[in-house]
This record gives structure tokens, C-alpha cells and sequence, in this order.
């Protein structure tokens, strides 16, 4: 039993006695998934980056740690420091793990349409959580301009701005990037996510482009009532949003800074209706044994949809964010699915999941 765990870690790659420095230590390096069931259903190669395997359960623990280590090195922020920010809750969550390990407040501001999970962590992890009403960025009450207010209103405070600094996509393009470069041998056709901030398909899109001389293409998955996937299809118009999802932490209303101009460089981009990221949450749940964030599971759809596109035998590489543990009182009750249109969405044989 021990030599055959030792043998299932050294083929991911990782020395059996490698120990970490502390939280920060333990963020990235995560698994490649090949996810076998899809796969094989249409003869290519999916694989889902597991994310939700970082120590404070998402993608945005690199954010996170990039855009405080950059403060840092900026003399931004100094012992006893507090960091501010706008967040949907996972780069929070990522921000109050890192700021209990290094010992600076945490102040948190995040739209009130958010899960009761991640605001109960927030909390269990000492931060001070701010929940606003959830109104457009264009609005001066917006979550992230609260957030740039307050930093600004007391000492020694930063506001991380996740959106606008480029530390985010940067520790992508120096992490996320190199490990998927690594872990397929250099050999994919795609790599397809959705966006929030944008850090993650920036910084691994950048990094993926650079070393494959432009040759792996980069696109993007939207949520419906973002805007990205008619401002890529259109050569830059951009439009007003409209409509919405039930994915959060993704879908965006303009072009942030960490998408910036690689925007530019990215090979299309489409719309994944959440009818098809329910779905494939409770099939990835049933054939995979993985319990996923709809976040995770829209990327899934993506990669799949793309996979088809570029034809038998393509690989293409997605993000697994989170898990579904942030969501399950949502995700997994009928009641709640069934408000929002999406029951009818989840086959019958795969109903018996959703117990709450
Ligand atoms: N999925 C989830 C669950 C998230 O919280 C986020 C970040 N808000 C993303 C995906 C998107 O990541 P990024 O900000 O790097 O675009």
C-alpha cells in the first residue's frame, strides 16, 4: 500500500520527501487531470489543471500571494500592514490565508450576491468581511472602489486591486504557465478558461504563446452576460453587459488591466450557458469523482466544445478553480437549482446528487 502511494506521487512528479516553507510554500505545483470519460467520448485529450488542490482551496492562492509579495517588495506594505480588496471571494479567501501567515490585517468588501460559505470562511479565517450591494462596476458603491476608498482612509494599507495590477497575471506567467509548459511536455493544442480578473488566461496564455512560438492557441470561456467572447468575435467592440450567470468569480463587463493587451492575441472565444456547466458539474461528479465549483466545470464544457472544434486526437488543457464545497448549499439543493431554471438542466439518473 505504502510503495504503491509512492509510486502514484513520484509519477506526478513530486520527490516523496519534498517539504514546503509554510502556506505560501504550498501554493501551485498542482496536478494535470486527464479527464479519461470526456476524452474518450470524442477521442482527444482533455486535461483540468487542479487548482482546487492549493491550500486555500483555489486558483487565486497564486493571485493572492503574487499581489502581496508584491506589495512588499514595493515597500507598499510593512509589518502590522492591513490589505484591502474587492473580491468575489476566492482571491479573499486566498488574501486572509496568506495575511494570517504573515501576520497583516485582512478587510474584505464583496458583493452581497455571493455564497454564504465563502463569507462564513472569510470570517473563520479573521477577516473582516464587508459584504456591499452588488452593483456595476460603473457605480461609485461598487465592491472594488469601496475597497480603493478605505485603503486609502487609513495607515499603512494597501489595496491589492487584483483586477488592475498585474502581479496577479504575472504569478501565472511565472507558475501556472511553466507547470502545464512542464506537465504536457510542451505538447497542447489549447488552453481554454474563463475570466475574472483575467490573471489566469493572461499569464498562462502569455507564457504558452512565447514558448510555443504563437503555436498553442489561447482562447477564452465567458459566462453568459460577459462581454469578452463579443469583443474577441467582433475585432474589439465593446458592448454593454446584459443577462447574467450562476457561476461566480467569473464574467467581465470590460477589459481589465491583467487581460490588457494580450486580449489581442487570443484565438476566439465563446459562450458556455449554465444549462451545460450545470450538467457537467453532476457528469464530472458521477464519472470523475470530482466534486466542482461551476466555475471548474464551465472550463470543462469549454475544453470540451474546443476539443471538437480543433478535431480527433487534439489536447487541450483547462482549469479545475475551486471546489464545490464554496457552493454546495447552492449547487446541490433542488430548492435553489430549481429557482434559478436549472433543475430540468441536470439529467434525471444524476438527480439522486442533489440532496440538500
Ligand atoms: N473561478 C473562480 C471560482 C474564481 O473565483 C475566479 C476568480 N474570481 C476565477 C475562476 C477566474 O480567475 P481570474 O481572476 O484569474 O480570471
Amino acid at each position: 500500500m505504502y510503495s504503491a502511494l509512492r509510486t502514484v506521487i513520484r509519477r506526478r512528479g513530486f520527490a516523496t520527501n519534498a517539504t514546503v516553507n509554510g502556506f505560501d510554500g504550498a501554493i501551485g505545483n498542482t496536478p494535470l487531470i486527464y479527464l479519461k470519460g470526456l476524452s474518450e467520448r470524442i477521442g482527444s485529450r482533455i486535461y483540468g489543471k487542479a487548482e482546487f488542490q492549493n491550500p486555500g482551496g483555489s486558483v487565486k492562492d497564486r493571485a493572492a500571494l503574487g499581489l502581496v509579495s508584491n506589495a512588499e517588495k514595493q515597500g507598499l506594505l510593512k509589518p502590522g500592514g492591513t490589505v484591502v480588496e474587492g473580491t468575489a471571494g476566492n482571491t479573499g479567501i486566498g488574501l486572509a490565508h496568506v495575511c494570517r501567515a504573515k501576520g497583516y490585517k485582512c478587510v474584505i468588501y464583496m458583493p452581497n450576491s455571493q455564497s454564504q460559505e465563502k463569507i462564513d470562511l472569510l470570517k473563520m479565517l479573521g477577516a473582516d468581511v464587508r459584504p456591499v450591494p452588488a452593483v456595476a462596476y460603473e457605480n461609485p458603491k461598487n465592491y472594488n472602489h469601496q475597497a480603493k476608498e478605505y485603503a486609502e482612509s487609513i495607515p499603512n494599507a494597501v489595496w491589492t486591486n487584483q483586477f488592475d495590477n498585474t502581479a496577479n497575471a504575472q504569478a501565472h506567467y511565472e507558475t501556472t504557465g511553466p507547470e502545464i509548459w512542464q506537465q504536457t511536455g510542451g505538447k497542447l493544442d489549447a488552453f481554454i478558461c474563463a475570466t475574472g480578473t483575467g490573471g489566469t488566461l493572461a499569464g498562462v496564455g502569455r507564457y504558452l504563446k512565447e514558448k510555443s512560438n504563437g503555436k498553442t492557441q489561447i482562447w477564452i470561456a465567458d459566462p453568459p452576460g460577459s462581454v469578452l467572447t463579443s469583443y474577441v468575435n467582433s475585432g474589439g467592440k465593446l458592448n454593454e453587459r446584459s443577462g447574467g450567470s450562476i457561476t461566480e468569480g467569473i464574467g467581465q463587463g470590460r477589459i481589465t488591466d491583467n487581460l490588457g493587451t494580450f486580449v489581442k492575441q487570443v484565438d476566439g472565444a465563446f459562450t458556455v450557458p449554465d444549462e451545460k456547466s450545470i450538467a457537467m458539474l453532476y457528469d464530472l461528479l458521477d464519472t470523475e469523482g470530482l466534486y466542482l465549483g461551476a466555475s471548474s466545470t464551465l472550463n470543462v464544457v469549454a475544453a470540451y466544445e474546443l476539443a471538437q472544434k480543433l478535431g480527433k486526437g487534439s489536447s487541450v488543457i483547462t482549469v479545475l478553480c475551486d471546489g464545490a464545497y464554496r457552493y454546495q448549499s447552492r449547487l446541490f439543493s433542488k430548492t435553489w437549482l430549481e429557482s434559478k431554471g436549472l433543475l430540468s438542466a441536470i439529467p434525471d439518473h444524476l438527480k439522486k446528487y442533489a440532496v440538500l
